[in-house]
């Protein structure tokens, strides 16, 4: 069997972002953290990542394509490889149109969202790309079969009645427990807000928001999921707001345990 590749695919757009830009920096941050020889490149299931990650660059963003096609098209583009992708944003609003490339692949697929936001507003500052409304872009379209939000702290009226409405599972960060196991029965998409981490693990992002988990607890229950992962993204680190490249870091890092997954629940 020939051995398990894992596609990067750096998406630099921070356009929708309502508070602060600075996340379209982000992938340029994240691979000098990622290649870096002070770090090993084996994930911790025991698979060294080095000539499995194909790096595609950056997309190319121009004035003349609309930002949503081109990425819709160009994730399409590489998911043609077959092989599971990663994603490195740019802010969360990238992640509507990453999944509606990925959706076409996958008749069947449960999104784990890892955020202290539930992005769910049904309009907000009158941008229906807004960073704070991805997944309710998503669930309109039905882009997955499931939505698991897990690591929620900022939750509101409206957004309960969108997860009513759309029938979202919820686990807020007060509810999160060690030991949380998820019945997953579909392929899977993860959806990962560094800004689900607490602050202290994860200081650069846009939106700090205290009572989040701790890196160990994200890997530990990335490593429970026991379904095959086929697509990921990894979203909001800014590196503007980040001390000594600290959050950077911990995207890597994550970058390299999902990979790990990746390859681990392929077979
Ligand atoms: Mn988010
Ligand atoms: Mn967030």
């Amino acid at each position: 069997m020939p051995m398990t590749r894992i596609s990067l695919l750096g998406i630099p757009h921070d356009d929708n972002s309502s508070f602060a830009k600075g996340a379209a920096l982000a992938p340029a941050h994240i691979r000098p953290e990622l290649f870096c020889d002070a770090y090993s490149m084996w994930s911790e299931t025991g698979f060294d990542l080095t000539d499995r990650l194909v790096d595609h660059g950056d997309i190319r963003f121009d004035a003349a394509t609309d930002p949503w096609d081109l990425i819709e098209g160009e994730v399409g583009r590489v998911l043609e490889l077959g092989d599971p992708l990663i994603c490195l944003g740019g802010d969360h609003a990238i992640s509507w149109p990453v999944l509606r490339a990925v959706r076409r692949r996958h008749p069947s697929l449960t999104i784990l969202h890892i955020d202290a936001h539930p992005d769910m507003y049904e309009a907000y500052q009158g941008n229906p790309r807004s960073h704070t409304s991805p997944f309710a872009r998503i669930m309109e379209e039905r882009l997955a079969d499931r939505l698991i939000q897990v690591g929620l702290r900022t939750v509101n009226d409206h957004h309960r009645d969108q997860f009513d409405r759309f029938g979202v599972e919820v686990i807020e960060a007060a509810r999160f427990s060690d030991d949380l196991r998820l019945d997953l029965t579909t392929p899977v998409y993860i959806s990962m807000d560094l800004d689900g981490l607490d602050p202290a693990f994860a200081p650069g992002v846009s939106h700090r928001e205290p009572g989040g988990l701790t890196t160990r607890q994200v890997i530990n229950l990335i490593q429970s999921i026991n379904q095959p992962i086929v697509a990921a993204d990894i979203v909001e680190l800014n590196p503007a707001r980040d001390i000594a490249g600290l959050t950077a870091g911990v995207a890597a890092k994550l970058l390299k345990e999902i990979a790990g997954m990746m390859v681990k629940t392929r077979g």
